[in-house]
């Protein structure tokens, strides 16, 4: 069987793009492989996406997929965007870096808000394929639901009543910026 990385050692993220990729190929986790993550030192979702993927690929001899994914709020500078996991960690997880984000948008009329995802693709010594999905939406007045991962408890996407913390995972999973970057980088890989 064909083997695949998913170089991320974010479960959420793991489980998501794990129930994308073909059924055809072997999903392997840095976790498992300890193979411990790069610094991000890039200044966007694409560069710091395929930062991961050349780090990843280094250790391995078979296909890598990475991403990298945020939350960027209108009304706040597109924060905390490419800092998304990195608010988490200083603030004490992600129950806090939701209270803390809530507090400052306290006084904000406009709570529009997009969830983006660069995802890379990387074959053994050749360049990453880098593509981007955003899903648009909105920041809640409360955190809602105990489905999902990361900041989905206080995003509503478009069209949708609920956050994605109460949204059923499989409908999370078929619509966010995830599925839409993978629904682009599947046109140019046929093996995923
Ligand atoms: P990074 O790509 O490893 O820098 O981490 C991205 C961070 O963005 C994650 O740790 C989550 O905090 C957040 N994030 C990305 N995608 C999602 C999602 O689908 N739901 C909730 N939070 C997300």
């Amino acid at each position: 069987m064909k083997k695949i990385l998913i170089g991320t050692h974010n479960q959420g993220k793991f489980k998501e793009i794990s129930y994308l990729i073909s059924k055809k190929l072997k999903k392997l986790s840095p976790t498992k492989l300890r193979i411990l993550s790069p610094k991000e030192t890039g200044k966007t979702f694409i560069s710091n996406a395929e930062l991961k993927a050349n780090y990843f690929s280094k250790y391995i001899d078979y296909p890598v997929i990475s991403d990298d994914s945020g939350l960027c709020i209108h009304s706040l500078n597109n924060q905390p965007g490419i800092y998304s996991a990195r608010l988490a960690r200083k603030r004490g997880g992600f129950h806090f870096a939701m209270k803390y984000i809530l507090k400052k948008m306290k006084n904000k009329k406009n709570r529009s808000a997009s969830f983006v995802c660069s995802l890379s693709f990387k074959y053994p010594k050749k360049k990453p394929i880098t593509v981007t999905g955003k899903i648009h939406g909105k920041i809640s007045y409360e955190i809602l639901g105990k489905k999902g991962f990361g900041y989905d408890p206080i995003f509503i996407p478009k069209n949708e009543r609920k956050t994605f913390g109460q949204i059923s995972k499989y409908k999370k999973i078929n619509m966010d910026h995830r599925f839409i970057a993978f629904k682009k980088l599947k046109k140019k890989i046929k093996i995923l």
